[in-house]
């Protein structure tokens, strides 16, 4: 791509844009460069509404009749108690999922805690967990916590960050249960090849965990074609469904009545509403989940995800490439010999949506960034993280936002002490 040398060449692709009009669809703070929707997707314009009807009417008057599905010939009834696998149902072509297999339900931590006990469980004999170093904490958390509760005979191995394939290939020895990775880094925008590792894997007999929290919406993934075993990924980043969105999980198939959840709530059994005092496993993904279902939540995150029906998903990765390249060429061009490195693959193929640039002052220069209505985030310690989420942004937000670093650098303000201060969620 030849980088735009103009904020009018920017509009003149913006133009051109064939997603275009989906910006439309989401409300956007006005005087704002949002380049966090890898963090907290926008707020789709239908979602309002959406969330009052079922605040008004379908709690407000249908009450506990909104559980069941409406029967022929009554008005009641708003199918609430379908709604973890309904969205399921929608959410998975996203995933190049086919029907069954997905589910929506609880955060990510607690989904990575179930997939990756039923994972173990399926490799008995096998103690080792095989991750990333870099991998985002709550995964590795989860896999501390989880190996501690099982007695301790499992280990956690991890990769140095940027590991390669060949590297986790020779890593999948005989001991290996369970590969568990973040198929997009959170940190760096770097990407696996999804389907390579989980063949390696396979060969050395291990199963995949796949955490597709920077994926889902943003990159094409085909779990069923490339193999994966299980998945779990977020609501709330690029599938805007909201602050706290329940969060996905994925059981390939071939798994569903192999392995057991270890939360095993009314909502896994095989009849809930049969009361029966022993549990008895549903046979499909509905095993998979605990308890009652966030109907709020829920709600506003099918509406997050109705916004990508009939969108090309090809067409959304080029557009999030061609976002992260102008980002990439703008930032070396304008900013040169000012301290920032790529952190990110160079490489479009290898990306998520996300560019990160290294630079040893990156928390003041992201809040003096912010302070213009530019808002990217700061991971520790030293990166300066710009989500692109193709169905909102525009070429010319990426000139804009590197217009305003530009600034940000060469007036120093990026100096002044009300910058430097740390809150507690960054
Ligand atoms: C954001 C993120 C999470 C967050 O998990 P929650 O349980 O929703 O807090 C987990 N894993 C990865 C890779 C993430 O990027």
């Amino acid at each position: 791509m030849t980088i735009p040398s103009s904020r009018e060449a920017c509009l003149v692709l913006d133009a051109a844009d064939p997603l275009a009009g989906l910006r439309a669809r989401f409300h956007l703070p006005a005087g704002q460069v949002y380049l966090d929707g890898n963090s907290l997707g926008v707020l789709p314009r239908a979602t309002p509404d959406r969330l009052a009807r079922v605040i008004r009417e379908e709690w407000g008057e249908g009450l506990i009749a909104s559980w069941n599905s409406p029967t022929p010939g009554s008005a009641a009834g708003a199918g609430w108690v379908d709604a973890p696998l309904r969205v399921g149902e929608r959410l998975a072509p996203l995933l190049g999922a086919g029907p069954g297999q997905v589910a929506v339900a609880d955060s990510t931590s607690v989904n990575l805690y179930k997939l990756l006990a039923m994972a173990l469980s399926l490799r008995p004999e096998r103690r080792v967990i095989l991750s990333e170093a870099d991998n985002f904490p709550t995964d590795l958390y989860i896999a501390q916590g989880l190996i501690a509760q099982l007695g301790g005979r499992h280990e956690l191995r991890l990769l140095p960050a940027g590991a390669s394939s060949a590297d986790y290939a020779a890593a999948l020895d005989a001991e290996v249960a369970v590969l568990m990775l973040s198929h997009v880094s959170y940190r760096s925008g770097a990407m696996h090849d999804l389907r390579s590792l989980s063949a390696a894997a396979h060969a050395a007999g291990a199963l995949t965990l796949w955490d597709l929290a920077h994926s889902a919406g943003a990159v094409p993934l085909a779990l069923d074609a490339d193999g994966a075993d299980f998945a779990v990924g977020c609501g709330y980043k690029y599938l805007n469904g909201g602050p706290g969105a329940p969060a996905f999980l994925y059981v390939a198939r071939r798994w569903q009545g192999q392995a057991t959840s270890p939360l095993s709530g009314w909502f896994g059994h095989a009849q809930p509403f049969a009361f029966e005092p022993d549990y008895r496993p549903a046979p499909d993904i509905a095993q998979a989940l605990c308890g009652t279902p966030p109907i709020l939540g829920l709600s506003a995150l099918e509406v997050g995800i109705e916004q990508f029906e009939g969108v090309d998903l090809a067409q959304l990765r080029a557009k999030s490439l061609a976002l992260g390249e102008l980002c990439i060429g703008l930032v070396e061009s304008r900013l040169a010999g000012q301290g920032f490195s790529l952190a990110s693959p160079r490489e479009a193929a290898r990306r998520g949506s996300q560019v990160c640039w290294r630079h040893p002052e990156a928390w003041p220069i992201c809040q003096a960034l912010i302070a213009r209505g530019v808002v990217g985030d700061f991971r520790a310690p030293d990166i300066l993280r710009f989500g692109f989420t193709p169905l909102y942004l525009r070429h010319v937000d990426v000139w804009d936002a590197v217009e305003q670093l530009d600034q940000v650098m060469t007036s120093g303000e990026w100096r002044q002490a009300r910058f430097q201060a740390r809150s507690k969620v960054t």
